[in-house]
């Protein structure tokens, strides 16, 4: 397993080498701008051909973009599903630019209109973003989400649902992220738990789909819809469940992205945990 941070671009994008070189990385995921704001500064071509270069060089490998929090490709408001639509065609398109084989999103909360409404706006999404991108070497993941109320992706049906809407699934996968599918209720504290996750996952959405991990501990209990990521083995996950999570003959050859805050001391502690935990194996 190869493991990296969520790593902030402040400073322009060329800051992620160092910082991602700093914390030990050997994968690295971030965002393309503000994750709070929609506006973007279009990319520059010369220094995004850079950045590609500069990151092959410092063999960080697979590149993630994570798509920032606004967009919502489920929701029935319409003048915020058409930016939201927009929005993830040009992530696409930056992705692209930047070299990154993997977008990450979130599929959205349906508010006021139906589960399967929500999931047909988000596969509709998919097939517009795909069809209209110009060159597309980016596959798009599907991270899972703790759930509760209207959001989706708190089970791995949901995603499967999103997938099975999708013309060209070529281009789609999902990413697996601990903390979230803890807090939706998958009990992946025990070796149980993990096997039968892994089992649903592999039975309605197939393990060859399963491209990244988000590896993170929870703060909060078992099925608690509370989305709040702690450090790796301090958390309701647990030491054991992360050695075997990072150890296991299906997820073993992924690579694992940490979003754990970011407080003083706690990046270098997490990536020297789960460095140890890979070789106990
Ligand atoms: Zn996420
Ligand atoms: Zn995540």
């Amino acid at each position: 397993m190869k493991f990296g941070f969520h790593v902030s671009i402040a400073g322009g994008f060329e800051n992620v080498i160092q910082r991602a070189r700093h914390l030990d990385c050997e994968t690295v995921q971030i965002f393309t701008g503000s994750n709070k704001q929609w506006k973007r500064t279009p990319l520059d071509p010369d220094r995004a051909a850079s950045f590609r270069k500069l990151r092959m060089k410092a063999s960080l490998d697979p590149l993630i973009v994570h798509l920032f929090y606004l967009p919502n490709l489920a929701t029935p408001d319409e003048e915020l599903l058409e930016r939201s639509r927009q929005a993830f065609s040009e992530e696409l398109e930056r992705s692209s630019m930047l070299g990154a084989e993997f977008l990450v999103f979130h599929p959205g909360a349906f508010k006021d209109s139906s589960l399967d409404q929500g999931i047909r706006r988000v596969a509709d999404s998919l097939n517009q973003a795909i069809s209209s991108a110009k060159a597309n070497n980016v596959r798009i993941l599907i991270e899972n989400t703790s759930g509760g109320g209207t959001r989706l992706g708190g089970s791995f049906s949901q995603l499967a649902r999103i997938i099975d809407g999708v013309e060209k699934k070529d281009y789609m996968g999902i990413c697996l992220d601990t903390a979230h599918a803890f807090q939706a209720g998958y009990p992946l504290h025990t070796a149980k738990g993990l096997e039968d996750t892994l089992e649903e996952i592999d039975q309605l959405i197939g393990l060859d789909k399963l491209l990244l991990l988000h590896l993170n501990d929870s703060k909060t209990p078992l099925g608690s819809h509370n989305d709040r990521h702690w450090h790796i083995g301090e958390g309701e996950i647990g030491i054991d469940a992360f050695r075997r999570i990072i150890n296991h003959p299906k997820l073993k050859h992924l690579p694992a992205i940490m979003e754990t805050p970011s407080m003083p001391d706690a990046d270098n502690r997490n990536m020297t945990t789960v460095k140890r935990l890979r070789e106990e194996d």
